[in-house]
């Protein structure tokens, strides 16, 4: 059965790369009827915080990838928590102790550190010199009696090489000729994480373990591990990093890069899944738009490709936009409704309202938020910028005087009024009369039309509009300092 895991160190936010990791094994789990797992590396305890580990478990299931097992859900493999694993560890660091694969070091911090000076003045990699890799039995009993902390170090090889068929990356092998024996467990009984991720994976029977690439030097130790407890090796899958434009790793530097943020900023959960999917994975086709269902039917480890993806935050926002516009009305106008309600521009939501604000203005709409700004943007009236700009200029010398008294007329009449009331039908019959009675269409109709009536030279469908803003301006939906 393939078992796969998302294994965050609770240090901080979900990032959208870590998301992106998530993402992959939610994606290989489903499409393949297998499970998957949410573990939590935790065995930095100065950096691993309860606040980050409940906002990376808050923020996965907003993405909704959903684990089958893991903290909070429970499972036949836990805990699911490494600091809650410790005695695994250490029954697993005996027994390679036992079977020699493992021996005590009683070297000093100094010690090691002159270790590391004389290899680097003889040119030689930094690694450990093997000086307690053959100590007799008195030898390690005598340092026992005195107490000198000691560390338990892995026996590597000291020739030869070690490969893997990685899924994404085909053949990856290392030499261990330059590797050095190295440390599982810390003299204060504390394992080292390779360790702990070996023995994890490999007790929680996890079949494939798909991570980032910056994981590749572990994997070398851990499938060393691996190989000493005599566990199955899981099939590797290291996808690659995700970059900013310009090419470097990407950071805080180049923006929001944590899935909260996006959040926060009024991203849909939907477009976040869609976008990530696609940094590194294309179905075949020049297809784009995908809900997590078709990207589960869709998804296959062979296409996930090894260079890596350039994050463009630009895209993402269009995505965001191409999602909300696929949401069903009622969700559309209930989020875009509370957007603009908790912004105070609507009293209350007025469903047929929202819809055809929403529709007038969706063009311009990417991310939730962007609505709130062109409501407010078409029910103020700037108009006396308008008059001010030289455009604005050219109108009124295009006629406007003479459009306004037309239309002053119309409005005291309450001709214009009641052409309103009836909607965009009343006002396309209005305003067809109105420019035959001026001997005017076109631009010179509409351009004065639009600055007398929206106080702006630019806008959308002006119909449309001024119907809104009627509506607006005469049902109490629309706050009165904006109205
Ligand atoms: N805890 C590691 C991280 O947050 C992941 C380790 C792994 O996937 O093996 O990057």
């Amino acid at each position: 059965q393939v078992r796969v895991r998302f294994a965050p160190s609770p240090t901080g936010n979900l990032h959208v790369g870590g998301a992106r990791t998530a993402l992959f094994n939610y994606l290989y789990a489903r499409s393949k009827g297998g499970k998957f797992i949410l573990r939590i590396e935790d065995t930095d305890l100065e950096r691993s915080t309860k606040e980050s580990e409940e906002a990376v478990l808050r923020d996965l299931s907003w993405l909704g990838l959903e684990w089958d097992e893991g903290p909070e859900v429970g499972g036949g493999y836990g805990p699911y928590r490494q600091s809650e694993r410790n005695d695994l560890y250490k029954q697993y660091a005996e027994k390679l102790l036992q079977s020699g694969q493992v021996y005590r070091c009683f070297c000093s911090n100094e010690e090691l550190e002159q270790m590391k000076e004389m290899a680097k003045e003889k040119q030689l990699p930094p690694v450990y010199s093997g000086k307690w890799a053959q100590a007799t039995d008195e030898e390690v009993q005598e340092e026992l009696a005195k107490g000198t902390p000691c560390t338990y170090r892995f026996r590597v090889p000291k020739e030869g090489s070690l490969k893997i068929n990685d899924l994404i990356r085909g053949e990856v092998s290392w030499n261990l000729d330059t590797l050095g024996d190295f440390v599982i467990m810390r003299s204060n009984g504390q394992p080292v994480y390779n360790f702990c991720v070996t023995v994890d994976d490999a007790t929680m029977a996890i079949s494939h373990v798909i991570r980032a690439e910056e994981h590749l030097p572990n994997t070398l130790r851990q499938a060393l591990i691996y190989k000493a407890l005599r566990f199955p090796m899981p099939t590797f899958a290291h996808v690659s990093l995700i970059l900013a434009p310009d090419r470097s790793k990407l950071s805080k530097r180049h923006g929001a890069t944590s899935v909260g943020q996006y959040k926060d900023m009024g991203y849909l959960p939907q477009a976040i899944v869609n976008y990530l999917a696609l940094l590194g994975w294309s179905d075949g086709t020049n297809a784009e738009f995908f809900t997590l269902e078709q990207l589960v039917e869709k998804f296959s480890i062979n296409r996930v490709n090894n260079s890596g993806a350039i994050f463009d935050s630009t895209k993402l926002r269009w995505m965001n936009g191409q999602h909300l516009k696929a949401l069903p009305t009622e969700e559309l106008i209930k989020t875009v409704g509370e957007q603009w309600k908790s912004a105070g521009i609507l009293n209350e939501s007025e469903g047929l309202f929202i819809e055809d604000a929403f529709k007038l203005l969706e063009g311009g709409i990417d991310v939730i938020t962007d609505a709130e700004k062109l409501l407010s943007d078409l029910l103020s009236y700037p108009l006396h910028a308008t008059l001010l700009s030289s455009e604005g200029r050219d109108v009124i010398e295009a006629g406007l005087p003479v459009v306004a008294d037309s239309l002053l007329a119309a409005y005291d009449s309450g001709e214009l009024v009641a052409a309103l009331k009836e909607g965009i039908p009343g006002w396309q019959k209005w305003v067809k009369a109105f420019g035959k009675s001026l001997k005017r269409k076109g631009k010179s109709l509409f351009m004065p039309l639009r600055v007398l009536l929206t106080g702006k030279l630019h806008g959308p469908d002006m119909g449309e509009s001024i119907v809104l803003i009627h509506r607006a301006g005469t049902s109490g939906i629309v706050a009165p300092e904006i109205g």
